[in-house]
């Protein structure tokens, strides 16, 4: 039951970040078509054009990052979990130094070491689950063992993959109730949902 997990794992961006990420500018402005995925896109770019998108890109996600706001309830359940002694970590396409800044940014890098933040060059994208298996490695821990909280289908694919408890945050309501174990309405409704069951089993 995803309410006794000690181990847990967040995606960032819609999950403890309001998003901010405008997905259409971003390929727009670096000339890729907007059906395609951006990352899958640049890996297949000739060397040196590659490299000076992922320079733009960068430049872009870091102003972001520093400008990054807490989704509702995300600092207080964190916090908890964090007051707990519970192993929290960040599984993102964000880059690895942008997540630590946008941690700060929102008040909780002190809540996460920097080596269970994996970023896009850590690990394959979600709906991948070697994030997730990377970090119960590191936690020795089993795959059941942890939950993974995210506001979009590929977290929960993700933790589905890895054998993981999921769930999911921060839509008004639940489209995918066959990939999650949980819901709630955001990082609030979701601390309540805890608190309940730490105060009544
Ligand atoms: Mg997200």
């Amino acid at each position: 039951m995803w309410q006794h997990s000690r181990h847990w794992v967040f995606d960032m961006d819609g999950t403890l970040t309001v998003a901010v990420h405008d997905f259409e500018a971003i390929k727009r402005a670096l000339d890729i078509p907007l059906q395609h995925d951006i990352l899958h896109h640049l890996a297949a770019l000739p060397a040196a054009e590659a490299a000076s998108k992922h320079a733009w890109l960068l430049a872009h996600e870091r102003e972001l990052a520093t400008a990054a706001q807490a989704a509702s309830g995300a600092r207080e359940l964190v916090r908890e979990l964090h007051s707990r002694g519970y192993r929290l970590g960040i599984l993102t396409r964000n880059a690895h130094a942008l997540a630590l800044l946008t941690l700060q940014a929102i008040g909780l890098a002190d809540c996460f070491a920097s080596a269970d933040v994996i970023g896009r060059d850590e690990a394959p994208p979600k709906p991948d689950p070697a994030g997730l298996l990377h970090l119960a490695q590191q936690w020795q821990v089993a795959p059941n063992a942890m939950v993974m909280v995210g506001d979009y289908r590929f977290d929960l694919e993700c933790a589905r993959a890895a054998g993981a408890q999921a769930l999911l945050v921060n839509l008004p309501e639940n489209p995918w109730p066959q990939l999650c174990d949980g819901y709630a309405e955001d990082c609030s409704v979701l601390l309540g949902q805890l608190q309940a069951t730490a105060k009544f089993s």
